[in-house]
C-alpha cells in the first residue's frame, strides 16, 4: 500500500501529464514518509532519491537522504547517486503550518522557489519539475522565470488534493538549460 493519501495526488498528475517514464532518474524533494518516492519506483523509474529533513522508512529501488534540500553539496551529490542528471524533480516540500494562512502560503512558496533553483542545478535537457504552492497570487510571480526555461509550464489541482486547501501543483516539462542564461 501507498505511505500517504498524497502517493494519489502524484498518481493523478502522472496520469493527467505523463511526467514518470521507465528508466528515469527522478528526485523526490520532502519525500517524507515516502508516497510519491514508491509512486516514482513503481512506475518504472530506474533511480530515485529522497530527500527530507524528516527519516523515511526504507523504499525498496529508492535511495534516502535525511538532510535539508538547500545543502549547497546536494546537487552534486545527487548528481553521482543517480549516475545523471535528473530527468525529473519533484517537490511535495511543505513547512510546518503555523495556522496563520500568510505566513504559511509564503513560507510554501519559498520552498517551492528553492525547489526550482534546485531544479535548475540538477535537471538534464528536456526535464520535468513538479512542485507545490498555494493558489493566492503570489505563485505567478514564480511562473514567467518558468515559462523562459521550459516548453510548457501548467497548473494543476488534483482531485485527490482537499477541495477546501488552496494548495496546488505547477507541472513544467521540457526543461532548455540554454535559455537559463535569459534568467541571471
Ligand atoms: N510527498 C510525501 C509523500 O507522499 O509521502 C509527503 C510530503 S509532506 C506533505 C512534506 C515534507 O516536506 C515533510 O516531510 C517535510 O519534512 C519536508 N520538508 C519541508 N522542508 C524541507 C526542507 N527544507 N528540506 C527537506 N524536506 C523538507
Amino acid at each position: 500500500g501507498w505511505r500517504s493519501r498524497a502517493a494519489f495526488k502524484l498518481i493523478e498528475l502522472d496520469d493527467r501529464f505523463h511526467l514518470l517514464k521507465p528508466g528515469q532518474r527522478v528526485v523526490d524533494l520532502g519525500a517524507a514518509p515516502g508516497g510519491w518516492t514508491q509512486v516514482a519506483v513503481k512506475r518504472g523509474a530506474a533511480h530515485v532519491v529522497g530527500v527530507d529533513l524528516l527519516p523515511v522508512e526504507p523504499v525498496a529501488g529508492a535511495e534516502i537522504i535525511e538532510g535539508d534540500f538547500t545543502d549547497p553539496e546536494l546537487p552534486a551529490r545527487l548528481i553521482e547517486m543517480l549516475g545523471g542528471r535528473a530527468d525529473l524533480v519533484l517537490s511535495d516540500m511543505a513547512p510546518n503550518t503555523t495556522g496563520h494562512a500568510p505566513t504559511d502560503h509564503v513560507r510554501i512558496l519559498s520552498l517551492a522557489e528553492g525547489a526550482l533553483e534546485f531544479a535548475f542545478d540538477v535537471l538534464a535537457e528536456g526535464g520535468g519539475f513538479v512542485a507545490k504552492v498555494f493558489q493566492g497570487g503570489s505563485e505567478k510571480q514564480m511562473l514567467d522565470p518558468m515559462k523562459k526555461v521550459f516548453r510548457s509550464v501548467r497548473h494543476a489541482k488534483p482531485p485527490a488534493s482537499r477541495k477546501g486547501s488552496s494548495e496546488l501543483y505547477v507541472v513544467a516539462t521540457g526543461f532548455q538549460a540554454e535559455n537559463l542564461a535569459e534568467l541571471r
